[in-house]
């Protein structure tokens, strides 16, 4: 196991607030570490286009604004390695950093791990997972040319992917379970207006079925009580996201009942040192440019802190 040089400051996560944040502590001249487990940009690298992001009339693709981040940061300074941060503990007011590899040790912290998406734990969820479950459109979409598939949920992320689908897909079978759909008004309308998309409102989904792949759904219509099965080739899920603070163990941070991080408005925790920003925080909003402006705020406190021990 590598003992590696002291940093100034580690940020775990490659994501929108993971990398603004590097950029903003790189280039206030501190030795900047950020660690990513997977790709560059985080969630939003799985979304084929950025359309919200003000500064790109005409949208930016998810992958590319995830490689102009990494790019950005390295511009000024901030190392950048490829690994999955398995703990976070406190020894003497510095924080140790343990991955698979090495042991990094820093004078300040900032978690930017953002969210993974939530499992709705149905029968066949887990056993067709590669075979037609997917939690990703933009990752597995191209698979379902001229296919039907299913579309689980009824907020932002499930009504953008199923218009998504719609680019593959025979048919998407949008399934949610209230009468009403969380999502933005925008979204909703082109969800409306696309010929391919067939909404189940007010609709459950029971189980998935099939052989060695999927082949049906089985669904409750909660208005009428009834159970239908819809024959099907893929799920996609879109119920919802869990925040990835596994790594922080023990550590006494305060989180909200869904195990999202507490922050104040610099986006300190209860331990000094220890800042926060992005999805994986407590927050009204979860876009790309909350989560930016986040790690602007934890980077400039973070520097503060190192510097004035506040
Ligand atoms: P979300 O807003 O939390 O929506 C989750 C959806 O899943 C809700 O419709 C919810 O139903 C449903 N759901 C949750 N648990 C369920 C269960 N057990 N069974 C059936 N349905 C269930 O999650 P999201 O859509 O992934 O969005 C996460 C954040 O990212 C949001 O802040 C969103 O605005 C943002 N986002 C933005 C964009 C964009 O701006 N283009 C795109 C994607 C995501 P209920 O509505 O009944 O609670």
């Amino acid at each position: 196991m590598a003992q590696k040089d002291p940093y100034d400051i580690i940020i775990v996560g490659g994501g929108p607030a993971g990398y603004t944040a590097a950029q903003y502590a790189a280039r206030a001249e501190k030795k900047v570490l950020v660690l990513e487990k997977m790709l560059s940009g985080g969630q939003i690298a799985s979304s084929e286009m950025l359309e919200n992001y003000p500064g790109f009339p005409e949208g930016i693709g998810g992958i590319e604004f995830g490689q102009l981040l990494e790019k950005q940061a390295r511009r000024f300074g901030a190392q950048i390695s490829m690994e999955e941060v398995q703990g976070v503990s406190l020894t003497g007011g510095s924080f140790k950093v343990q991955t698979k590899k090495n042991t990094y040790t820093s004078g300040a912290i900032i978690a930017a791990a953002g969210v993974n998406p939530r499992y709705l734990g149905v029968p066949g969820e887990e056993e067709f997972r590669g075979r037609g479950v997917s939690y990703c459109a933009t990752c597995d979409g191209a698979f379902f040319r001229d296919k039907d598939v299913v579309v689980v949920g009824g907020g932002d992320a499930a009504l953008e992917e199923a218009v998504y689908l719609t680019r593959f897909a025979r048919k998407v079978a949008l399934v949610h379970r209230r009468d009403r759909f969380r999502a933005v008004k925008y979204l909703q309308e082109k969800a409306y207006a696309n010929e391919k998309v067939t909404l189940y409102l007010s609709h459950i989904l029971l189980e998935i079925g099939g052989q060695n792949k999927v082949e049906r759904v089985v669904l409750k219509d909660l208005a009428r009580g009834e159970e239908k099965v819809v024959p099907t080739d893929g799920v996609f899920f879109y119920v919802g996201n869990n925040p990835n603070t596994s790594f922080l163990g023990d550590l006494p941070l305060k989180k909200n009942s869904g195990g999202f991080l507490e922050a104040g408005d610099n986006m300190e925790t209860d331990i000094p040192g220890l800042f926060v920003a992005g999805d994986i925080r407590v927050t009204p909003l979860r876009q790309v440019v909350t989560a930016v402006s986040d790690g602007a705020v934890a980077a400039v406190s973070a520097v503060k802190y190192l510097e004035e021990g506040e």
